[in-house]
């Protein structure tokens, strides 16, 4: 049996790309899903979609940069599955561009969505799974959580932050059962590029992209991989790039 079947997995940011595809992963391996994003219409079809194949599915529709919303999606999956294994901490959003060009609004967006809502998923889960004793919170970074490139500047440095607050989470819960993981994928297809408005970036960015970016899969293969391994086995961070990306 996989040591995913039955497994309440939550996934933020399911309604598309790489929390799409690791729901399907999961799904096909046995996990009782809680999945979470803005757009229901898209997690309704995916709900259906992993139902025809016979899985456990409930979503609810939030926005990870409320903690009371984000909490109202762990008390969600309690109240229906009676407990919490993983959460895939996978909402993100990277609207690149330079710093001269002062678009303060997509910076506040990647601090709230991308830092601040890495943040509120541990918090609303981590009780219960100190309760448990038990547990396993995966966290979404990037290459940009180890490499910061010109017009990435501020994703890279959410992304950095991830990477520092997953540490700083392995070391406070490695006592308690809670294992922590980073992912961190180079260029994947998914709508990610979509909400970059920099025209001096934008070109470059989506021939990088039709190049060389690989498919969701690749990464929900690597989460499944994680979530999959015995207890006392942590896979503490994995970076997952195109093998033909070389930045
Ligand atoms: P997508 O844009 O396809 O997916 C992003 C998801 O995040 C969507 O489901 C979106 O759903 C959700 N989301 C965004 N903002 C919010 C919010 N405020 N509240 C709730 N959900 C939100 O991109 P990816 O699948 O590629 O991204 C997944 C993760 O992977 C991100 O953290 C990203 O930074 C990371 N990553 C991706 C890479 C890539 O090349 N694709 C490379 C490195 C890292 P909705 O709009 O419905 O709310």
């Amino acid at each position: 049996m996989s040591n995913i079947q039955d497994k309440v997995v939550i996934i933020t940011g399911a309604s598309s790309g790489i929390g799409e595809a690791t729901a399907k992963e999961l799904a096909a391996k046995g996990a009782k899903l809680v999945l979470a994003a803005r757009r229901e219409d898209r997690l309704e079809k995916l709900q259906q979609d992993i139902q025809n194949t016979g899985g456990p599915v409930i979503y609810k529709v939030i926005d990870v940069t409320s903690y009371e919303q984000m909490e109202e999606l762990a008390e969600m999956a309690l109240k229906e599955f009676g407990k919490i294994d993983v959460l895939v901490n996978n909402a993100g959003v990277m609207p690149h561009s330079f710093l001269y060009k002062k678009k303060i609004d997509d910076w506040n967006k990647m601090i709230d969505v991308n830092i601040k809502g890495v943040l509120y998923g541990i918090a609303a889960v981590l009780p219960t799974m100190r309760e448990q004793k038990s547990g396993h919170i995966i966290n979404l970074s990037s290459v940009a959580g180890h490499v910061v490139g010109p017009g990435s500047t501020v994703y890279a440095g959410t992304k950095h932050a991830v990477r520092a607050i997953s540490e700083g989470l392995r070391k406070e819960e490695a006592g308690n059962n809670i294992r922590s993981t980073i992912i961190s994928p180079g260029a994947v297809q998914s709508e990610l590029i979509n909400l970059i408005t920099d025209t001096d970036l934008k070109p470059g960015i989506d021939k990088l992209y039709e190049d060389v970016a690989i498919e969701a899969n690749s990464i929900s293969r690597a989460i499944a991989f994680a979530i999959e391994q015995p207890y006392d086995v942590a896979i503490n961070e994995m970076i997952i790039r195109p093998t033909s990306q070389e930045r």
